[in-house]
């Protein structure tokens, strides 16, 4: 088993796990699962010691499947698990992992795949663009991936390495690379997609959501996007206190990190109630346990320099009728803040129409899951080898 004791279940918790899976012949969990993952199968497969079968099972849909059993939010298969009317759901991501953590000793085997004459380009090498390769290179598609970044991940590599090393990163991307099928273009930004469109019997646009949401503040200027903070977070180490703008799992992920680093306070501001908080039951717990204050129906009107540092002028919202609006008289101003990290969300570039061009993952459908970008790669990729049959 591994060692890495806080990521993956040992054998204690991994073998309880199995034994409490209930074998549900209508497979809730797998129905639940936007790639249509079988953990009822795999489960039955570990249960058994054949775990090879279950490496299998597990890999069969989903391209990322240690990743994913590491990040996949509880609304999926968990939501779904029967055991939950028992006591509480298996820990079926968690399960998963420590499957392909311990058990996966070989990589995808494209031994019998027969080429194709035809080749496709993917820009973006997050979790859209792999899951996307990966159907292509089983179909014996020649896949050209061009990445703008360094490295392969997309926004996965802005999660804090406590939650997702690197490492894991590359090892589901390695169990899918090893053909000649497949190269990937780091550092390779495409700028003009028509022109890859002509190169390429289709091209498949995987590029997330590169640009962060304003805030419309005065003085906005003295807030750090929290794309910046996730990625350099050792530049904007503070023992002061750090004000987090945003209730999702990026503003969790960016007050835990500055807690982590040593903040003395860190306090995260959410324009709408507690319970609307786009995060896991577990995050919460985390952010709880890590003495995080939420203010809830909180929003910015204003940034400034203090004599201490900076200051935050907000002010408080009524919820009704699932509407928010501002409460008049309600502003706040909050001097001595070090950071101020607006975490709001992000968006895509501007779409092209074009026949041989499809969309995936968030640059398609809004900021979503990294098994939501898989499940939308893997349509897309379906969807082009169809269109690419029928022309023939
Ligand atoms: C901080 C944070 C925490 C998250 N936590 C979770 C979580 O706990 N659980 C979960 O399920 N999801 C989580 N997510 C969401 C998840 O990471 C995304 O939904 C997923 O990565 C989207 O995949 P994608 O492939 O569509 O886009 P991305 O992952 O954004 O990948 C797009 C890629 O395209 C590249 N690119 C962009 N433009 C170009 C260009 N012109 N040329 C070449 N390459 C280009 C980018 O460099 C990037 O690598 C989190 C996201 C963030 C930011
Ligand atoms: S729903 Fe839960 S209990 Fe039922 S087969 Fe799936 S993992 Fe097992």
């Amino acid at each position: 088993m591994s060692d890495n004791k806080k990521l993956y279940l040992n054998k204690i918790q991994f073998k309880a796990e199995l034994d409490r899976c209930l074998n549900c012949k209508t497979q809730p969990c797998m129905h639940a699962c936007p790639v249509n993952c079988n953990p009822q199968e795999f489960i039955n497969h570990a249960k058994t010691g054949n775990f090879d079968a279950a490496v299998k099972t597990i890999t069969r849909t989903n391209p990322m499947g240690q990743t994913c059993g590491l990040i996949c939010p509880d609304k999926f298969c968990m939501q779904a698990c029967t055991r939950s009317r028992v006591d509480f759901a298996i820990n079926i991501p968690r399960v998963q992992a420590t499957i392909l953590e311990n058990f996966r000793t070989a990589d995808e085997d494209y031994s019998q795949i027969e080429p194709k004459a035809k080749s496709i380009a993917v820009i973006g090498a997050g979790p859209a663009g792999i899951a996307a390769a990966s159907v292509l290179a089983k179909g014996g598609y020649k896949t050209d991936i061009f990445e703008a970044d360094g490295q392969i991940g997309g926004a996965l590599n802005l999660i804090p390495d406590t939650r997702l090393p690197h490492e894991v990163i590359e090892k589901d991307w390695k169990f899918i690379s090893d053909t000649p099928l497949i190269s990937l273009h780091l550092n390779t930004r495409i700028k003009d997609i028509r022109e890859l469109a002509v190169k390429y019997d289709g091209v498949i646009v995987a590029t997330g959501e590169p640009n962060t949401a304003r805030l419309n503040i005065e003085g906005e200027e003295l807030c750090l996007s929290h794309m910046e903070y996730l990625h350099h977070p050792e530049k904007y180490i503070t023992n002061g206190r750090v004000a987090v703008i945003g209730g999702g799992n990026v503003a969790a992920d960016c007050a835990m990190t500055a807690a982590r680093n040593g903040a003395v306070q860190v306090e995260m501001f959410v324009r709408r109630r507690l319970s609307d908080m786009k995060i896991s039951k577990s995050e919460y717990l985390e952010l709880l346990y890590n003495q995080i204050n939420i203010s809830p129906l909180s929003s910015p009107e204003k940034a400034e320099q203090c004599e201490d540092g900076l200051l935050l002028q907000i002010h408080r919202n009524r919820y009704e009728d699932g509407k928010v609006t501002p409460l008049s008289d309600s502003s706040v101003r909050l001097p001595g803040f070090a950071l101020i990290i607006k975490a709001v969300g992000s968006y895509a570039d501007d779409k092209i129409e074009d026949e041989k061009i499809i969309y995936a993952g968030d640059c398609k459908t809004g900021g979503s899951t990294i098994v939501e970008a898989l499940a939308s790669g893997r349509t897309a990729a379906f969807v082009l080898i169809e269109k690419m049959e029928k022309t023939a």
